[in-house]
């Protein structure tokens, strides 16, 4: 008889088991970004609604997720950018172009997030990417569809050349989820 695999996660002394958190009826869940099915999340207030991605994706078990608001941070809210230099770097100089650097920059700690209004951001950018790949881990989601050029869910579609990932992507990435750019 063929051995089911199992796995069991550590959540603060409770034992969950990823087998019967991650999988209903066998399906494995997939990760998107929440904008994508229309919620009302980005900066300004609105959706990004891809009807055409949801019919291909009929049948899959879809979790939402806004990492922005994840990670703390209101809506509508300043639109924000990744600049050079850790947190707590300052306004960012006139020569660093918004999108000069990306989420991996920003995970490792040579780059900030700083929104239209001035305001660093980073630390929620940070902790929502973090929650995001957490969720993933705990349900077992091996794949993200996420918002292209987005400072958190781009995936290889942000910022100058439009190359670099968003912070939540990074985050995904690192942890071995497949993340597929959204348009
Ligand atoms: S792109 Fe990502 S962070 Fe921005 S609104 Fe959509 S889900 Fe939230």
């Amino acid at each position: 008889m063929k051995r089911k695999r199992r796995r069991t996660l550590s959540d603060g002394g409770r034992r969950l088991s990823s087998e019967r958190e991650g999988t209903r009826r066998g399906r494995v869940p997939v990760l998107i970004s929440a904008c994508l099915i229309g919620l009302p999340t980005r900066f300004d207030g609105g959706g990004r609604l891809r009807a055409e991605l949801l019919e291909s994706l009929a049948g899959e078990w879809l979790v939402p997720v806004c990492p922005e608001q994840l990670g703390g941070l209101p809506t509508p809210r300043a639109a924000q950018d990744i600049f050079p230099g850790g947190p707590g770097a300052g306004s960012p100089a006139p020569a660093d172009a918004p999108g000069s650097a990306g989420g991996e920059e920003v995970l490792d700690g040579s780059a900030r997030v700083v929104n239209r209004d001035g305001v660093d951001v980073t630390e929620a950018f940070v902790r929502g990417a973090r929650s995001v790949a957490e969720l993933a881990e705990r349900l077992g989601a091996r794949r993200a569809y996420l918002a292209a050029r987005s400072p958190s869910c781009a995936a290889a579609s942000y910022g100058v050349g439009a190359r670099l990932s968003g912070v939540a992507a990074a985050a995904l990435a690192r942890s071995g989820v497949e993340v597929i750019d959204v348009e």
